[in-house]
């Protein structure tokens, strides 16, 4: 197994924060929810278009708010809808699932499937962010790499990303599987059901953000510098 930019995709699925204009109606008086850490995922886009073109990788990325449908839950999760539209009626849900949904969800195992067929191999980077406070609690990490620990090169990607990270900056606090559980509903679960560990590592990078909406760009470029050296580092040590 090599891993390199050629067979090394990204996806970013709470890239947005926008509503499509047919189903602005649900989000009258929510503008604030909308550009909270609720509506979106604050900084990820940003960092995985970053990674995309120092990197050359190809980048998937959502359109519209989790708060209309979320990319990264499956559709019989109960948070796949919100609470702004987990009480439409069934037809208007359908819509929402045929027209953003489901697009997006087969393109991104379609261009896995492709790759694997080409290259016998994919790594797969979804790229999130995560509030440094959640319920009153401070989550203490700067990264968090989430991945199946029951898969081999899963494992080892997070293992040497991790590493990578903190040799760039040993300050850092540089976590696995939180705040998460690598195997909790996401994309990169569902992708595992369809596609083995010897073809397909799934690994999310969940960034604090305390970087992008702390105030100090320095900071968080530098922070965005970090990943992207690891991530090629990766390329050139697998
Ligand atoms: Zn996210």
């Amino acid at each position: 197994m090599k891993v390199s930019a050629k067979n090394t995709l990204l996806s970013c699925e709470h890239a947005s924060h926008r509503i499509p204009a047919a189903h602005r109606y649900l989000f009258r008086n929510a503008s604030d929810v909308l550009a909270s850490h609720r509506g979106w995922d604050p900084g990820a886009l940003e960092c995985a278009t970053r990674l995309s073109k120092k990197l050359n990788l190809p980048l998937l990325k959502g359109s519209c708010s989790r708060l209309l449908i979320d990319l990264n839950r499956s559709l019989h999760h109960r948070q796949v809808f919100s609470d702004y539209t987990r009480l439409l009626p069934k037809a208007v849900r359908q819509t929402i699932i045929e027209d953003i949904y489901l697009p997006y969800r087969d393109q991104l195992r379609q261009t896995i499937a492709a790759n694997i067929t080409k290259r016998g191999f994919v790594l797969h980077l979804s790229i999130h962010s995560f509030a440094p406070v959640l319920n009153g609690s401070l989550r203490d990490a700067d990264i968090g790499l989430l991945y199946d620990p029951h898969r081999t090169h899963e494992k080892n990607i997070a293992a040497r990303l991790q590493l990578h990270l903190i040799t760039l900056d040993p300050t850092l606090k540089i976590r696995r599987n939180y705040p998460y559980r690598g195997v909790a509903d996401g994309a990169t679960t569902q992708c595992r059901r369809e596609f083995s560990g010897r073809v397909y590592a799934g690994v999310e990078i969940e960034i604090n953000q305390k970087y992008p909406l702390g105030g100090d760009h320095n900071r968080w470029r530098q922070l965005q510098d970090h990943i992207i050296l690891a991530v090629n580092n990766i390329f050139q040590t697998t």
